[in-house]
């Protein structure tokens, strides 16, 4: 996508603040001369800025003002080792409010809406978010944050809630609940807004039938102030994200060059106006597209991609790259067969072994035929779409892990 000017000259004064700030950033950029920065193509020459490095600047390095100025901090959720710390600014949390309201808007909700907010609230970005986008746009929030299902069921009814907010296991697994406990015809949502991950058409289809919902994918990291700058419209042609406020670059992973429009590749994220830790050119690992056109809606943001994947989940066995999306695609395409999967890889003899782990009724009802059945066609797809051999697997529904927290289906134990 083409820089404007604007956007030159807002990355220009990002850059000369970190640069005084004399941090994280001047030290990784202190051989570049900003001022001699003139173009799209001298930008894409500065370096990426990775997790991993943020990681480094442990824990308030990134700081690029005066601590007088920093009034909260927000951490990422690492996996291993170090946190990374994310320092903000009165601006930058007015700001986030700002861009979390118009993803509301966008969502169609009105003051009239509530909307009860199921993911954590604290260090992590997303239960605050949530609430503070709603507060600015003037909807009334239940601030449930995760987990106890039961009292989430409950205030759902009786606060009549019309908007859910979670992750789309989550929202799965409340799917399931209440249509286990038969208690549909009081629940009142309207619409649920799911964290964006990479989550299968089958999945989708059953939390908005059984919740009887519309489905926004919403967007964020906590690197780049949260969840709530991105989200799809009524349209659902893309997530339009906020480029007064943020540049999106999508690189091929490999080679870090920035690709077409249209093509897929790593979304690159670099902050315009963010004072308490901006981010220069920083990697998401996050696999979208920008889709190219004007969307039907009319509204100017420019859109990308639901998120497709991450960078890193790519696996490659036997010599082929695969993408959960690829997995989640297939097992839609299979009658009888759940949206939930595991896939453990292993190296046995000398060989790759990949064994696919996928939920169907037929087992419950000790159907060995269809099982199978189901497993022979289950391994034939694979092969031909994907071009790997697998073990398949049939288990009983209900049998595979589901979680609050976003999933984890691929499990490589070559290394
Ligand atoms: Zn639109």
């Amino acid at each position: 996508m083409k820089m404007s000017n604007e956007t030159l000259e807002q990355i220009k004064v990002q850059l000369r603040r970190v640069m005084a700030a004399n941090g994280f950033y001047a030290e990784k950029l202190k051989d570049i001369d900003i001022e001699a920065i003139e173009s799209q193509e001298d930008f894409e020459a500065l370096p990426f800025s990775e997790k991993d490095n943020l990681r480094d600047a442990y824990p308030l390095g990134l700081a690029a003002v005066p601590e007088e100025e920093i009034v909260r901090i927000h951490s990422s959720s690492g996996t291993t080792g170090t946190p990374v710390i994310i320092p903000y600014t009165k601006q930058d949390v007015e700001d986030w409010a700002t861009l979390f309201a118009r993803c509301y808007e966008i969502a169609g909700l009105t003051k009239m809406d509530r909307i009860q907010i199921t993911p954590g609230y604290g260090l992590w970005t997303a239960g605050i978010g949530f609430q503070l986008g709603a507060e600015k746009f003037g909807a009334m929030t239940v601030p449930m944050g995760p987990g106890n299902t039961d009292k989430q069921i409950k205030f759902m009814q009786d606060m009549k809630s019309t908007v859910v907010c979670a992750t789309s296991s989550y929202a799965l697994l409340l799917a399931e609940e209440i249509e286990k406990r038969k208690c549909g015809e009081n629940i009142h949502l309207k619409k649920a807004i799911i964290g964006s991950e990479r989550w299968g058409e089958k999945m989708r289809a059953r939390i908005a039938k059984e919740l009887g919902v519309e489905l926004y994918d919403i967007y964020g990291l906590t690197e780049v102030y949260g969840p709530g700058i991105a989200i799809n419209c009524e349209h659902n042609t893309g997530m339009h994200y906020y480029d007064d406020y943020l540049y999106f670059e999508i690189i091929d992973p490999k080679t870090g060059k920035t690709v077409p429009d249209g093509e897929l590749g790593e979304l690159v994220i670099t902050t315009l106006k963010k004072e308490g830790a901006p981010l220069i050119r920083y990697r998401t690992h996050d696999l979208t597209r920008i889709v190219p056109g004007k969307c039907p809606c009319g509204r100017e943001y420019p859109r990308i991609d639901v998120i497709l994947g991450r960078t890193d989940d790519m696996v490659k066995v036997k010599g082929v790259n695969i993408f959960p999306g690829q997995i989640d695609d297939l097992l839609k395409e299979v009658d009888g067969v759940s949206s939930e999967y595991q896939v453990f890889i292993d190296h046995l003899n000398g060989k790759d072994q990949m064994t696919v782990f996928f939920e169907t009724d037929a087992v419950q009802e000790d159907n060995e035929n269809v099982k199978r059945y189901l497993e022979k066609t289950v391994m034939e797809m694979f092969k031909t779409r994907i071009g790997v051999t697998i073990i398949p697997k049939a288990v009983e529904i209900g049998d595979l892990p589901r979680s609050e927290k976003k999933s984890t289906r691929i499990f490589d134990y070559r290394y």
